[in-house]
């Protein structure tokens, strides 16, 4: 995807690509937030009628091959697999729905501390306290990770240390064709290797965290399992990983000195407490809802969905 140019604060033309995007939407500058925005969306939106003709066929692929297998829809064809119930997903969906005035009690003092009239999704990334602008290199984010989940164990530390530092475990910096995001990849035999798109902010610390602990949690199961019983259900991958943030966050919080540096690690925490809990669960009812609306026989168009 190519998304064009945007105007920086420096007033340079800039390229917007996936990596940088949330570079951008982490600005203290509106205006650049808005931009970077708007220009990801538009470009996506010239797509639009691809994307959901797309995504018809792969959904209507799901709710057949379900319905020749015998289940009784393509949420209990997918959750077989991990032992999970459809009355347990939906049950998370009804629960995070009855809790929603958590999130917008969160959005409206994100609204009042950056002094806006009106809170835009442009806006939800918006550091909340301005004047901190530190930087980490890989190499401080590496040693700070590592300290941090030292409380794992030597044995923890220093296999992650020597993965991250010495065993070419981690692809860090963004690249032109290289996919955005941060995932933690491999299979039985090989490194458990960890794609980032690193760009010094706290955020990409609280990744490189993140990402380790999906990582050490395959090393250690692969270690210590059979090829066939080695791989974990999706249902528990996010503990190691969740984990190994909160562990980060509470000695970076026992460590800072100022209560602006304070403030903005806990909203660190907050913004990952809303992305999991919040935004995950939206996801899924998301899919939940498109998958029943095909079922039921409707086309899902680019105006439908
Ligand atoms: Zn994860």
């Amino acid at each position: 995807m190519r998304f064009g140019t945007i105007i920086d604060e420096d007033g340079k033309k800039v390229r917007l690509t996936d990596a940088t995007y949330i570079v951008y939407l982490m600005s203290k500058n509106r205006r650049i937030r808005r931009a970077a925005f708007k220009k990801l969306y538009e470009t996506y939106d010239q797509f639009g009628n691809t994307f959901a003709s797309l995504m018809d066929a792969y959904v209507r692929e799901k709710v057949s091959i379900a319905k020749v297998r015998g289940f009784e829809s393509s949420l209990q064809a997918s959750v077989f697999e991990d032992e999970v119930t459809p009355e347990i997903y939906n049950n998370l969906i009804k629960t995070v729905n009855e809790n929603l005035d958590v999130l917008y009690s969160y959005y409206d003092l994100k609204r009042e501390m950056l002094g806006l009239s009106a809170l835009h999704l442009y806006d939800i990334y918006a550091p909340l306290v301005g004047s901190i602008d530190k930087e980490y290199t890989f190499e401080e984010a590496t040693d700070i990770t590592i300290n941090a989940l030292r409380i794992l164990g030597d044995d923890y530390a220093a296999t992650l240390e020597d993965g991250i530092k010495n065993g070419g475990w981690v692809d860090v910096y963004p690249n032109r064709g290289k996919r955005g995001g941060a995932y933690s990849s491999g299979c039985y035999g090989t490194k458990p290797y960890i794609l980032l798109n690193y760009t010094s902010q706290l955020d990409d610390v609280f990744t490189l965290a993140h990402e380790a602990g999906h990582s050490m949690h395959s090393y250690n199961s692969r270690k210590n399992n059979e090829p066939q019983n080695s791989e974990y259900t999706i249902f528990v991958a996010e503990v190691a990983s969740t984990v190994n943030e909160l562990l980060l966050a509470r000695k970076m919080l026992r460590e800072v000195q100022s209560d602006d540096e304070k403030l903005n690690i806990l909203n660190q925490v907050m913004e990952t407490y809303k992305g999991t809990l919040y935004r995950q669960t939206m996801f899924a009812e998301f899919e939940r809802d498109m998958h029943e609306m095909s079922a039921s026989g409707h086309p899902l168009t680019k105006e439908l969905l």
